[in-house]
């Protein structure tokens, strides 16, 4: 045990103290600093909550001594007291982590409601309903929230009783209808849980604090984490604070509302609010919401402060902000405010307008972009010419934007399952729950029969940059939920729809897709990003067509040509088969002498398309086999062509087989084996970039000729022998001085280790961290699959560190090959290309390491160009 403090009263705190009181706490304590109208509380210290694991998940006598001394000082300030019929205190229970996770853990309203308080708050104030609405609601979210009963047995019960009543709506229930419904749920609970529900306020205030601390680690939080990079061991803070009620009656309500449009960025204030209800009821679609302009209407007053607190806010924090308000009985309070989420497209239009209104600088614009969300910009649209001939059949609330086609699935399960074999999927639900998470995560689109712009989907969506289309009302889910209907027309799982985000149109057919046009607002963050940026980006492309995509968004040079990829076209698969099973150094030369034309021109494209900017070229990386025919018809025409008998070919194909293809015969032990290999290939970087060159002579040239899987200065030393012997030659033929590079991945733990051997050879190192993670963990990508959901259930790993960088163990042999590759070649080049290279956490430690560049795929350049540049001023 410690002698920290664990608790905090708002008053006590302010944004500042964020890792300490959560985001949501410190931003109510600055609410609170700011003489806005918060309801009094305190907040329980995330490192409350580390404790509580730490004491195995419970709650220590000093921390509730402590909690208990701030509920008695919340008694003083209030006036009022737990368990008090004359004045009772009741509470809200909120979860609040450092980093916004919505709707991931859990909250409980209206604590400390019994029996006894409920009748004596009924006649305090003079309003039955509210009172018992209020009990009923507590009592729900308790046996849900601290218990885990589930919702579905007390929604059941709520549906009959309006069944019973004749009604439609929460609203129309009466005092004695919810009376009498509060009992029903009590005798629910005792029934699950075998105990009566507890009526003692401090006992129920423990179970609910305990309850939060645990959420942290439910199964919806867990995965968001790993989704968000946050770490596990951040913990959650706990916020008590007096409630106020929104369903007090036709004067009272509730509502959440965003400074600016989250969807568009446009100015001005955006949201919903309800009269007559409290917290969750404007997110979760029981009822359609009002937008926030008719709050003038209802109650210009209170509308008018609130504009002049939304002001002050987006002022303080010069950033967009997300809030909820109360209104109780014509009097507003602030419940909370972010920074809100937005789509990708508005975080660039609010950055941009941010800055053009002097409220924050071009470095704080590049900051505060998450760049994992450039993604959603760079994603398809529509074509324009299907779109217009297709005829909508429904329409729905655009809720985030994009084009998204796939097919219709009705579970988060199947939209996961499919979604990860491959398959485009749109989620079609009655509405999310938190639970859908992972689901949603995998599908294309996601579209909902109920909830509005603020619904859970629309929010999650949102972040993950998903299109979605939200509360299209006239969609019917046939029995069981197995089937929709909507526009007249049924849908079967499986069946095509396409959803546009924008419009919120929905068809019931496939439209192509086009990728998106990226201009405007983007353009202009991402040119400063790059005054920030130290590290270069590039980009993994082995086409032209890819090389000139990279280009347009940015790239400054190939980091990794894969030649291999080119060998797979039809005209080309017939010569490089022919290479692989000759059984003669003249066979083999005879099949490369067809091949190098092919290479000769790719390259030749590919110099074009980088206008002079460097391009490091790979050679021949993958198993030999994976060329080899497999089909009958394909190796009795192989044979025909090569003048083999039958027999001796598949004798030859079988003799190729390998245990082990990744660790086998690839890689410069290709070269080693068959040296005219990498002979041709040298030949056709060095003829390309003399062609090239002469062609533009205001552009230089300078072919990286990358030799891979090197674990052995010797084998290095062997290839780059063959490598630099065709070069010279052909160069001093040339007639002009081109500069080339010899360099060499570093993707076996013996390279990273032997590094300072290595770079005596190697004039550059790129770091191939597929390779290297796979050989490091001792697993391979492909299969890692099937045991990783383990790994990340058991806590062993929190991620998979093919997608994020294992700074531990993978990261700690690049430093060490960094280091060594330094100590021999002080000027060596350092670069890296496996996927990580596109990765903004990755790229961060990559810029710790001291790289010169970054390279990864066309469409992550723009991510690494942001990612780089806050990476550096990270690093200031
Ligand atoms: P989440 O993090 O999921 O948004 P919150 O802790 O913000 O959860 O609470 C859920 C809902 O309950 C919100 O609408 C919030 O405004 C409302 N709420 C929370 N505390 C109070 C309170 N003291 N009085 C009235 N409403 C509250
Ligand atoms: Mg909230
Ligand atoms: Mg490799």
């Amino acid at each position: 045990m410690t002698d920290n403090k664990f608790v905090y009263e708002f008053s006590e705190g302010d944004a500042s103290m964020r890792n300490l009181l959560g985001g949501k706490g410190a931003n109510l304590a600055e609410m609170t600093g700011l003489g806005m109208p918060v309801p009094e509380g305190f907040c329980i210290t995330t490192e409350a909550c580390t404790q509580y694991y730490v004491d195995g998940e419970t709650i220590n006598d000093s921390i509730k001594a402590e909690i208990l001394e701030y509920i008695a000082k919340l008694e003083a300030t209030t006036g009022k007291k737990f368990g008090d019929p004359g004045n009772p205190l009741l509470v809200s229970v909120r979860s609040g982590s450092r980093a916004s996770m919505p709707g991931m853990m859990d909250t409980i309203l209206n604590l400390g409601m019994n029996d006894t308080v409920v009748e004596a708050f009924a006649a305090k104030t003079n309003n039955p309903r509210f009172a018992y609405d209020s009990y009923r609601r507590f009592i729900q979210m308790y046996s849900d929230v601290v218990m885990e009963v589930g919702k579905s047995y007390f929604e059941e019960l709520i549906d009959e009783m309006k069944e019973s009543r004749g009604v439609k709506q929460d609203v129309e229930l009466t005092a004695d209808d919810l009376k009498e419904l509060a009992t029903e749920f009590k005798a629910q609970y005792k029934s699950k849980i075998g105990a009566d529900f507890p009526s003692d306020p401090v006992e129920q205030l423990f179970g609910a604090i305990k309850a939060v601390f645990r959420s942290w680690d439910n199964p919806r939080a867990v995965y968001y984490r790993r989704m968000n990079d946050i770490p596990s061991d951040w913990g959650t803070a706990v916020n008590v604070q007096s409630m106020v009620f929104g369903n007090m009656g036709d004067t009272s309500g509730t509502g959440v509302a965003f400074s600016r449009n989250p969807a568009t960025g446009d100015k001005g204030l955006y949201g919903e609010f309800l009269m007559n209800a409290q917290g969750e009821d404007v997110v979760a679609g029981i009822r359609t919401p009002e937008t926030i302009d008719q709050l003038k209407d209802e109650n210009p007053d209170v509308y008018a402060q609130f504009v002049t607190i939304v002001d002050k806010l987006e002022n303080h924090y010069h950033d967009m902000q997300d809030m909820e308000f109360t209104i109780e009985e014509g009097k507003l309070f602030m419940l909370q405010t972010r920074n809100g989420k937005r789509t990708a497209a508005a975080a660039f239009k609010i950055a941009c307008d941010l800055v053009d209104e002097g409220q924050i600088t071009q470095e704080q614009a590049v900051r505060m972009i998450d760049p994992k969300q450039i993604d959603a910009l760079l994603h398809p649209q529509f074509n324009q010419a299907d779109l217009k001939a297709a005829v909508p059949i429904g329409k729905g609330l655009p809720a985030s934007p994009g084009a998204a086609c796939g097919k219709a699935v009705f579970t988060a399960e199947h939209a996961a399952a499919m979604g990860k074999q491959g398959e485009d999927v749109i989620l079609v639900r009655l509405e999310t729950t938190p639970e859908d998470i992972e689901g949603m995560h995998h599908a294309k689109g996601i579209l909902t029969a109920r909830g509005g712009m603020t619904s859970h989907a629309a929010v999650v969506a949102r972040g993950m940059g998903t299109c979605c289309v939200s509360g299209l009302g006239e969609i019917s889910f046939g029995p069981g939920g197995k089937s929709f209907t909507l526009g007249g027309k049924t849908f079967n799982e499986g069946d095509w729809i396409s959803l546009d985000g924008t419009s919120g149109a929905v068809y019931g057919e496939k439209i192509a897709t086009v990728p998106a046009d990226v201009s405007g607002y983007f353009g202009r963050v991402i040119e400063w990003a790059d005054a920030f940026r130290t590290m270069k980006v590039r980009t993994n492309a082995d086409t032209p067509a890819d090389a000139r995509q990279a280009r347009a968004f940015g790239a400054e040079g190939i980091g990794l040509c894969r030649t291999e990829h080119m060998f797979f076209e039809t005209d080309r698969i017939a010569a490089i088969r022919e290479m692989i099973v000759s059984k003669t150094v003249e066979q083999r030369e005879a099949a490369l002498a067809k091949l190098l034309p092919m290479q000769r021109g790719d390259f030749e494209g590919i110099y074009e398309a980088m206008e002079g900017f460097p391009v490091t070229i790979r050679l021949l990386d993958p198993p030999l086999h994976e060329f080899l025919p497999t089909d009958e018809d394909d190796i009795v025409a192989l044979a025909a062509e090569m003048n083999l008998d039958l027999d001796e070919l598949k004798e030859i194909i079988s003799s190729l087989h390998e245990f082990n293809p990744m660790m086998g015969h690839r890689g410069c032990r290709l070269d080693v084996t068959y040296p005219e290999i990498g002979a041709m290939q040298t030949r056709a970087i060095i003829e390309a970039a003399v062609n090239v060159q002469k062609a533009h002579p205001e552009w230089k040239v300078v072919p990286e000729i990358m030799i891979p899987l090197v674990g052995e200065v010797k084998e290095l030393a062997f290839v780059k022998n063959i490598v630099t012997s065709t070069a010279d030659a052909i160069i001093a033929e040339s007639g002009i001085a081109l500069e080339y590079l010899v360099g060499t991945m570093i993707e076996i733990p013996r390279a990273a280790i032997t590094a300072d051997e290595i770079a005596k050879e190697a004039q550059f190192f790129s770091f191939g961290t597929n390779d290297l993670t796979q050989m490091t963990f001792g697993f391979s990508r492909d299969d890692a699959g099937k045991f990783l959901d383990a790994y990340y259930a058991t806590k062993i790993y929190e991620s998979d560190p093919f997608a994020r960088l294992d700074t531990v163990g993978v990261g700690k042999l690049m430093k060490t090959a960094v280091e060594l590759g330094k100590s021999t070649r002080p000027d060596i080049k350092l670069g890296i290309c496996g996927e990580h290279g596109g990765d903004p956490s990755s790229i961060e430690f990559c810029q710790t390491l001291g790289l010169n560049y970054v390279s990864c795929s066309p469409f992550r350049v723009p991510v690494a160009r942001l990612a780089a540049a806050q990476a550096a001023l990270k690093a200031k």
